[in-house]
């Protein structure tokens, strides 16, 4: 007997019919006598929905972030219910769970709050009486016991992956619309491929570059504690399927794992890319110790992230340019910050554009690769197009360019790489 986490997102739940089909997946677990809890997003289009509610609420005051977390984790309540009530049609022994009754306690950041810790106990005793324990997703409780609080857009698949640690389950199956994890977007680029296998850190860096496939935090969760994360769809025939077995379940979708599990290694991966980052030009500005601080304290201080930076040597020697990235959600505050900070900055003019993009290539392979960078400028440069800012780490390269070029940057590395399906 195996102990199975399932979790089920928006669109595999996004009606009564397809969370009979998610059941029927459940069931098949249960039929091989396999212990499983199941975590649930809400259904498709409606925390959005809720988010947009609590907006029109507030008019044109800001939205009270515990109310925000009163009201949007609402949408996971109703999924674990209907399913409960869904396997209970089926002969299924089931409960549902919210997150305060578990508990999983979260830190007091409302709207974004992180997992502090999960009680086990309580889902295990429920499993062991053969019943399966249906629990919300994207939501616990704070450390005071008070109030609701919810884990950011697409938290679901981390409260997954930390009740799969909690109860030290074999597998943590993460079900969603897409059959595993691509070599880049499959909608983008058509000869896209499904990796098998991809190791912890080569995930991390697809999720916080921009692949929606699992939220940042759930890779770092199951990275820190070693477990094992299948990606797989829930539209595929439930039965037809193998279920898990302990110690060996099937390899269907992709399994995120460690990388000595992975026998080859490409050089690159995976091709990312993200449009939710803006520039900002600061233009002339002296050149001297300091000046750097004095730009990026202020945006620190005001919680704005920003991702890369270039600064740039100007022909007189005595002034600087210096260009950087923040979320394009954040450039009017962040253009407002860098204003009231004009005193201590010094005179400077000011430039900024949404229409960018970032694109990464991702792969292990760099660390042993020399010419990985070399080959990717080479590739842009033959297609013209111009490379405004870089950023790397050991696995990846980033570089920001026009947003017009994204897909043309995308497909040129991804068949540079020899990622191209035949
Ligand atoms: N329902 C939440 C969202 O849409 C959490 C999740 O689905 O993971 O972001
Ligand atoms: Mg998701």
């Amino acid at each position: 007997m195996a102990l199975v986490v399932m979790k089920f997102g928006g669109t595999s739940v996004a009606d009564t019919d397809r969370i009979r089909n998610v059941a029927r997946h459940i069931k098949r677990e249960t039929d091989a006598g396999n212990q499983v809890a199941v975590v649930v997003s809400a259904m498709a289009g409606t925390t959005n929905q809720l988010v947009a509610w609590t907006k029109g609420a507030a008019g044109e005051s800001v939205v009270e972030p515990r109310e925000y977390d009163a009201v949007v984790a609402t949408g996971e309540q109703v999924t674990a219910g209907l399913l409960a009530i869904t396997l209970q049609a089926m002969g299924i022994a089931a409960r549902s769970w919210c997150g305060w009754q578990i508990p999983i306690v979260t830190t007091d950041a409302h709207c974004s709050a992180r997992i502090a810790g999960i009680d086990g106990a309580a889902i295990k005793s429920c499993l062991a009486t053969g019943e399966v324990a249906v629990v919300t997703g994207f939501q616990g409780i704070e450390p005071d016991g008070q109030r609701i609080a919810t884990l950011g857009r697409g938290g679901s698949d981390t409260s997954a992956v930390a009740i799969a640690v909690a109860i030290e389950a074999d597998v943590c199956d993460i079900y969603t619309d897409v059959d595993g994890v691509y070599t880049t977007d499959p909608r983008m680029v058509p000869k896209a491929q499904r990796l098998a296998k991809v190791s912890y850190e080569e995930m991390l860096e697809m999720a916080s570059l921009g692949s929606k496939v699992l939220q940042t935090r759930s890779v770092e969760l199951a990275m820190t504690n070693g477990m094992r994360v299948r990606v797989l769809s829930s539209f595929a025939e439930p039965e037809s399927l193998e279920p898990v077995k302990k110690g060996a379940w099937p390899e269907i979708g992709t399994i995120v794992c460690d990388e000595e599990e992975i026998v080859e290694h490409q050089t690159v991966s995976g091709i990312a890319y993200a449009k939710d980052e803006a520039k900002i030009t600061i233009l002339r500005v002296d050149d001297k110790p300091g000046v750097a601080a004095r730009i990026f304290g202020p945006l620190a201080e005001a919680n704005i992230n920003v991702d890369m930076i270039v600064q740039n040597v100007t022909a007189d020697g005595a002034h600087t340019d210096m260009t950087f990235t923040v979320p394009a959600s954040e450039l009017p505050r962040s253009l407002k910050v860098l204003n009231a900070a004009r005193q201590e900055i010094g005179d400077f003019q000011v430039a900024s554009s949404a229409d960018v993009a970032k694109v990464s290539i991702i792969g292990i392979g760099m660390r042993s690769h020399a010419g990985v960078a070399a080959r990717m400028f080479a590739a842009l440069s033959e297609k013209g197009i111009n490379i405004i800012a870089i950023t790397t780490s050991e696995i990846k390269i980033s570089v920001l360019i026009d947003a017009a070029y994204t897909e043309l940057a995308v497909r040129t590395l991804h068949s540079t790489y020899g990622l191209d399906a035949e």
